[in-house]
């Protein structure tokens, strides 16, 4: 791409966390059985009003301010007309002129490494679509298809960038760092895999030294930032042979074929003019006042940044440890919920970030939380300080209460992992070790130091592995001694 400048914008939609759709009191929860979740609202039928959710609305300024937004006093709502089977009413509510929120940023890293600041534009609020049901497998090979609405009218947020973004790098890291920052604002799923939130790309490219930019093309159906990336050298593959061949680059929208690896046109794309927007008659502007604003402020949860200094300079965590529970946001809220009951930093992270992580990562399930009660681990933790269990034991411990319900205690007892510490019951079996293995206790008087190891096993034998290792090679050598 040496001699083409690349320009990405990206969109993202987000479905926001509420118990309820945007205007009415239907379930946002729309995995049911099909147009279960609907209401004569939702489907806009005649005669009906839309009262909106107030949590949406603060899940939405908590968005901006994750992303250092100006959040808007003053906003409204406006209707975007288009027909499709999708939309019941004819229209989506969303907001065109005065959106929620406005002028944000983040910092990301560049392709060198260096930070670069990507601006926002805006985060509007609107309504989702429903979605249709085709009788085949896609569109194109079915003979009909049916709508199901459960979906229309959740919540969503459009959070639009500035085109700051100049390679599929710096898109991938904007698209992950937004995406952490709205899992810690708590305001979205943001599984991309699942449609909470999607990506679009807006993609040029343009000769070195031209300054007016090249035909934008859009591409969707993205699920995951790894499609995103790809997606993106590809299309500046592509539209760089049809410059160098002399063919002009035709302002489209084109959808990723992940499985093909390529792009194809979609469609061609709308101007604004084309959806007639005009204020939403039905719904008043969205004022949120000063106490409202600060109480939305207030409920905002710890950022990341905030998190990564409380971590590494008040619990003394290293900044990789750190770093790698921030990445991993039910890893860091679970670090917080042991680190309450169990309060030796490096300990906790060690065990999350280890065996933990480990267990997440051996599943296909994606976890919104730390299957595992705090207080168990830190229970367990606890015996192993005492010396009552070993390592070993605690690890097959914790990997039981993995998604199941038994505590560490009843699986301790179990198992028999109780460890020994009794020191009169591992002195009988220190000195039973010592008189049937006269070959390795001279050896160790002689100065071989490396015969102890072999006596310690010998009486972890001894005690079905059940003895304080610690204890039995201190009990060993004060006996030699
Ligand atoms: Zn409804």
């Amino acid at each position: 791409m040496s001699q083409y400048l690349t320009t990405i914008g990206l969109e993202f939609h987000a479905e926001l966390k509420t118990k309820t759709k945007i205007f009415c009191s239907c379930p946002t929860d729309f995995a049911g059985d099909a147009n279960t979740h609907i209401c004569p609202v939702c489907l806009g039928l005649p005669g009906v009003l839309p009262v909106l959710n107030r949590h949406a609305v603060e899940l939405a300024a908590k968005a901006g301010m994750a992303l250092n937004c100006e959040v808007s006093k003053f906003s409204k709502f406006d209707r975007k007309n288009y027909f499709y089977p999708d939309l019941p009413k004819g229209y989506q509510v969303t907001q065109y002129p005065l959106p929620i929120c406005r002028n944000g940023w983040l910092m990301v890293k560049d392709e060198d490494g260096n930070d670069k600041k990507i601006r926002i534009n805006r985060i509007h609020m609107e309504e989702d679509a429903g979605k249709l049901v085709h009788s085949g497998s896609n569109i194109s090979d079915s003979s009909y298809s049916l709508p199901d609405y459960n979906r229309a009218a959740v919540p969503l947020i459009e959070i639009v960038t500035e085109p700051d973004m100049s390679s599929a790098e710096e898109a991938k890291n904007f698209g992950e760092t937004l995406r952490l920052m709205l899992a810690y604002a708590d305001i979205s799923d943001v599984k991309m895999e699942q449609g909470s939130l999607r990506c679009d790309v807006n993609i040029s490219i343009r000769p070195q030294g031209q300054d007016e930019l090249g035909v934008k093309v859009e591409i969707k159906n993205l699920n995951s930032f790894r499609a995103v990336y790809r997606a993106i050298v590809y299309e500046e593959m592509r539209q760089k042979s049809l410059i160098d061949n002399g063919i002009p680059i035709v302002q489209e929208t084109r959808l990723w074929d992940d499985a093909a690896g390529e792009t194809r046109p979609m469609r061609s794309k709308e101007d604004a003019h084309d959806y007639r927007y005009f204020p939403e008659p039905d719904l008043p502007p969205i004022i949120i006042d000063d106490q409202w604003m600060a109480e939305i402020a207030a409920s905002m949860p710890e950022m990341p940044d905030a998190k990564r200094k409380r971590l590494t300079e008040e619990l003394g965590l290293s900044d990789y440890d750190a770093g790698q529970l921030i990445a991993n946001p039910p890893l860091a809220h679970f670090f917080d919920a042991l680190y309450a009951e169990y309060p030796e930093a490096k300990i906790a992270a060690n065990w999350i970030l280890g065996d933990i992580a480990k267990l997440m990562n051996s599943t296909e399930k994606e976890y919104n939380v730390v299957p595992l009660s705090a207080s168990e681990l830190a229970f367990l933790l606890k015996e192993i300080k005492k010396g009552s269990i070993n390592n070993n034991s605690a690890k097959t411990v914790l990997e039981e209460m993995f998604d199941s319900d038994k505590k560490a205690a009843d699986i301790i007892a179990e198992h028999g992992f109780s460890q020994i510490s009794d020191t009169s019951v591992l002195d009988s079996a220190v000195a039973k070790i010592i008189e049937a293995n006269p070959k390795p206790v001279a050896d160790y008087k002689a100065g071989k130091q490396a015969a102890i190891g072999f006596l310690v096993g010998q009486v972890m034998k001894e005690t079905k592995g059940q003895a304080n290792p610690g204890m039995v090679k201190e009990l060993l050598e004060k006996a030699l001694n």
